[in-house]
């Protein structure tokens, strides 16, 4: 069995789909949980829903492009809690268009919120826990940075970044006793992909071997094993989670 009691975990875009679905894993396996999202209003009614069944979780708004709010966030968490000892760096948004028409503006702020989101939280929270000499971080990344897809070049390009930012710094923070992991999730069920036609759900079902789309729970076992000490021997690796998708 699991067990997170005494550790502090971060999670980044967690109001809503596979950071939501972390979050009450992490909790439900006893880790102090800490929702970070830009949306207060889904914030409040996460934290009551959670902490209503006992579980022990806080929230802070925050846009994770935005490293002072994250910083104070950090400072806040360490002051009253100690230690910071898991951060899932799970915020993410797209902005498809093929490359051709596509405007600079969605280019940048998919850049902006995916892949420098994750440094500035990485770089903040790198200060509490290169100090503590311990710590897991985990990125989620999207099988899309690895095999890139068509109408997705700035999306794609974010979580090709995302998983070299993840070898990068497991070098960097191994020899403190951090690990750093991504996971590229597949298709998954969430407001993200619900844009979807059914169609086009259909046609990517068929493409998947296990013959569905994952489902944030599929996402959040991944993460609840590789921030336990199950992995303590695992750090820089990018892990699928879609059903065989690309293999
Ligand atoms: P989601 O349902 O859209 O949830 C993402 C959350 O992040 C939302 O609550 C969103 O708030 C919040 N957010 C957006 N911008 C933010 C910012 N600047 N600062 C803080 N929070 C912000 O997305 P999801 O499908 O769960 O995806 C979660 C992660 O998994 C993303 O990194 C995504 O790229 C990755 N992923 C998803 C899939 C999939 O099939 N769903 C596949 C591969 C990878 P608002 O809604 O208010 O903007």
């Amino acid at each position: 069995m699991i067990d997170l009691s005494e550790k502090t975990a971060v999670i980044t875009g967690a109001a809503q789909g596979i950071g939501l679905a972390i979050t009450e894993k992490l909790a439900m396996n006893n880790a102090a949980v800490i929702i970070v999202d830009i949306n207060k209003k889904l914030i409040d009614q996460r934290v009551e829903m959670l902490t209503s069944r006992g579980l022990n979780a806080a929230g802070y708004q925050a846009d994770v492009t935005k490293s002072d709010q994250i910083e104070d966030i950090f400072k806040e968490i360490s002051s009253t809690r100690g230690n910071i000892d898991i951060l899932i760096n799970n915020a993410g948004i797209t902005r498809d268009g093929l490359l051709m028409k596509m405007k600079e503006e969605d280019w940048d702020l998919v850049l902006a919120i995916n892949l420098k989101g994750t440094f500035i939280c990485t770089q903040k929270v790198s200060r509490y826990m290169l100090k503590q000499r311990s710590g897991v971080i985990i990125n989620i990344a999207s099988v899309v940075g690895i095999m890139g897809n068509a109408g997705q070049a700035n999306y794609a390009a974010s979580k090709g970044g995302i998983i070299a930012l993840t070898k990068s710094t497991a070098r960097e923070f191994a020899s403190r006793n951090i690990r750093v992991n991504a996971v590229a999730p597949g298709f998954i069920e969430t407001e993200m992909t619900s844009i979807l036609s059914e169609e086009v759900i259909k046609k990517y079902a068929e493409a998947i071997p296990l013959k569905r789309m994952g489902k944030p729970e599929d996402v959040a076992d991944l993460c609840l094993f590789l921030a336990s000490d199950l992995a303590k021997y695992i750090t820089g690796q990018t892990i699928q989670v879609d059903g065989g998708l690309i293999m």
